[in-house]
């Protein structure tokens, strides 16, 4: 099957540097393989979006020479597909609706061991858990090795749809992974615990699972993940030399970054991309001064 990666960022705030190594990470596996690379916009969560980042990322990718081979895909037009996997899921009993507040759920130790005990309330919208039981998921990472997690210890019954009505970030995802055909997942190791509540979603969904490589995170100098959302300063699309120098460098392609222009960088990284040569750490620091403009 021929190779199919993706970039998947939510448009919360500018391409920074944590989300650059996770596109250019993507990018170089799809380009090393011969593959496509997709470009999905996580826009499900109105509340968290910044007007105009979505063009903003995807005009900063462009600027980093990096061009998605088919139109990107919105989240946001998606809703009819979430819906139907989360009637499927409901259909088959997978699902419950559970009434508890955050303080509720917080006093359980954060994670929510079902049944609910909360009382239904018809004045409101419940949130809708999958039932993790003791399901153990066990999976091979291709940076990271083997995984293995019990779902009630990290993720217990976890919301598939919001309150507000929304569709949680891990159900869209695995419904859009398996649209796009993606065949190998590329992405910042922040979300490897992420990882087994998908599998077990693709699972119940009858949906393939694709191959994971979580990259290390890159941490600032503070050693707090460089997060969009918390205002970590955006790369300069203006001139991408810099930021593309220390994101080649930080995923082990030192002599790439120190090529001239900007193709001329990807073009070595992409002639010197191998995954013995990245870091198998979860998280590393920044290059100094990799979040500044
Ligand atoms: N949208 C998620 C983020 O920006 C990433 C999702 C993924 O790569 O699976 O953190």
């Amino acid at each position: 099957m021929r190779y199919r990666g993706r970039f998947a960022p939510s448009p919360t705030g500018p391409l920074h540097f944590g989300s650059l190594v996770a596109a250019a990470g993507s990018w170089l596996r799809a380009r090393s393989a011969g593959g496509a690379w997709l470009v999905r916009i996580e826009d499900i969560d109105p509340p968290r979006e910044v007007p105009g980042a979505a063009r903003a990322i995807l005009d900063a990718l462009a600027a980093f020479g990096m061009t998605p081979d088919e139109p990107p895909m919105y989240q946001s037009t998606r809703l009819d597909a979430y819906a139907a996997a989360f009637e499927r899921l409901r259909a088959a009993g997978h699902v419950y609706p559970c009434w508890c507040s955050r303080a509720e759920v917080a006093a359980r130790g954060g994670l929510h061991r079902g049944p609910c005990t909360a009382p239904p309330d018809p004045t409101r919208a419940p949130a809708w858990r999958l039932r993790v039981g003791e399901t153990a998921i066990a999976f091979e990472d291709r940076l990271q090795g083997p995984q293995r997690q019990l779902l009630a210890e990290v993720a217990g019954d976890f919301v598939v749809k919001r309150v507000e009505g929304l569709y949680a970030y891990q159900l869209a995802v695995v419904v859009d992974d398996a649209a796009q055909g993606i065949t190998e997942v590329v992405r910042g190791a922040d979300l490897l615990d992420s990882t087994p509540r998908q599998i077990h979603l693709q699972r119940l969904l009858g949906l393939p699972t694709p191959a994971y490589l979580h990259l290390p995170l890159a941490l600032d100098a503070d050693g707090r993940k460089l997060s969009k959302s918390e205002g970590a300063l955006a790369v300069d699309p203006a001139d991408p030399r810099p930021a593309l120098r220390a994101a080649l460098a930080f995923l082990g392609l030192a002599e790439a970054a120190a090529a001239g222009s900007v193709a001329a960088m990807l073009a070595a990284a992409v002639r010197d991309f191998d995954l013995a040569r990245l870091p198998h750490a979860q998280a590393l620091p920044a290059p100094a001064g990799a979040a500044l403009p």
